[in-house]
């Protein structure tokens, strides 16, 4: 069913202060909405830009049924807010996407086996949720030669993750970290995507371009579109994220990333992780289309129309992660036509993602072979 529009005015809460917020926070003023931002650290970025802040703890049971009640809907920027949080608030207001997405989304082992149930690949994966998980993570160790042991919960830009070859480091690095993991076997991709799609409340799917998506140490360092796969390969991941969107009944942005695989695979396409919220890959859109992810984000969980996804220009979208972001001077006297953006972090931490920058060039006509050899 689609809810009636939220008149301009009204007050969207946002779970988490990080960057997302800020740039849904800014989105949501552009429309002539009012945020407020709930987040537990002082320092949160996106503070600065909201109308309210709500400091406070998620366990903080009244602060969260006073924040519920102060908004005409709830969305959240990051999936790791606690369930029993969105649950607290789900019973006073509207929540979207709905608890559900971020359940899945913030436990590994969950993420994997709903993704199984519907029938999608993913590297392949043991769950180790005690020592009787071992004996299987073992053998799909033997098999794969070389995996990735993932902490379930909480990990994120490359924490909580440990390369592992042999069973003596799969069992070290279980000791280290302590808590119930996924292995998964490395998978030997030819690039990775991610799929960012809009889905309205009334249910109706929107897809921006496909990013390709560079790592280094597990954090995101560039997205460029258009990505170097197919246009068939990029069509068969927004079908596939389509798919758990429609088993998820989301409403919003949801952020699918893939692992493309070499032609000789079984699978052509493998899931890596769903995203339920806006997404660090798809901030090019801010300069590229005409409507970014962020506003449509806002447009979708205030029941208003979406807004175009077409991609005007190519883009390349670099992170400013630790020392690099000291270095906006030089990258603004370089590029004159380079689209900055700094978080309002104080603290400049190695690893930490303190900005982007994005560069944009006319569209080149030859979308299906957008680097040809
Ligand atoms: P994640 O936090 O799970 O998204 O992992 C961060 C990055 O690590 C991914 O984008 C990949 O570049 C790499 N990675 C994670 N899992 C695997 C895997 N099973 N095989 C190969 N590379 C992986």
């Amino acid at each position: 069913m689609r809810p009636e529009p939220l008149p301009p005015g009204s007050i969207i809460g946002i779970f988490g202060g990080g960057q997302l917020g800020r740039f849904l926070a800014m989105a949501a003023s552009k429309l002539g909405f009012r945020t407020a931002i709930y987040a537990p650290e002082e320092d949160s970025p996106a503070f600065q830009v909201a109308s309210q802040r709500w400091q406070s703890s998620y366990s903080d049971e009244d602060a969260l049924a006073q924040f519920a009640k102060a908004c005409d809907v709830i969305t959240f920027e990051f999936e790791n807010v606690p369930a029993t949080a969105l649950e607290i608030v789900t019973g006073l207001t509207s929540v979207r996407p709905a608890v559900r997405a971020a359940e899945i989304a913030q436990d590994r082992i969950s993420e994997k086996r709903f993704l199984s149930g519907l029938g999608l690949a993913t590297a392949p994966y043991a769950a180790i949720e005690g020592e009787d998980g071992l004996p299987a993570a073992a053998s799909l160790l033997a098999q794969a030669g070389t995996g990735i042991l993932k902490i379930a919960r909480e990990g994120y830009d490359g924490k909580g993750q440990a390369r592992v070859s042999s069973e003596a480091e799969l069992r070290s690095a279980l000791l280290r970290f302590a808590a119930p993991c996924v292995l998964e076997g490395l998978a030997r991709f030819s690039t990775e995507i991610s799929v960012i799609a809009v889905r309205s409340a009334g249910g109706d799917v929107f897809f921006y371009d496909c990013p390709e998506n560079n790592h280094g140490e597990g954090i995101l360092r560039r997205s460029a579109v258009p990505a170097s796969c197919s246009r068939n390969q990029q069509a068969a991941a927004q079908e596939m994220t389509a798919r758990i969107a429609a088993a998820l009944d989301y409403c919003g942005v949801l952020a699918v990333e893939f692992f493309v695989m070499p032609e000789e695979s079984p699978a052509p396409l493998l899931v890596n992780e769903i995203a339920p919220r806006v997404h660090n890959s798809g901030h090019w859109t801010m300069e590229a289309c005409a409507i970014s992810q962020f506003e449509n984000h806002i447009r979708a969980i205030a029941g208003w129309p979406i807004g175009s996804v077409r991609r005007h220009s190519d883009a390349i979208m670099t992170n400013l992660i630790g020392e690099e972001a000291l270095g906006w001077r030089v990258i603004l006297e370089k590029d004159p036509g380079a689209s900055l953006y700094l978080y309002g972090k104080n603290d400049i931490r190695a690893g930490r993602k303190l900005g982007h920058v994005t560069q944009i060039s006319p569209r080149k006509k030859n979308e299906d072979n957008p680097h040809p050899v």
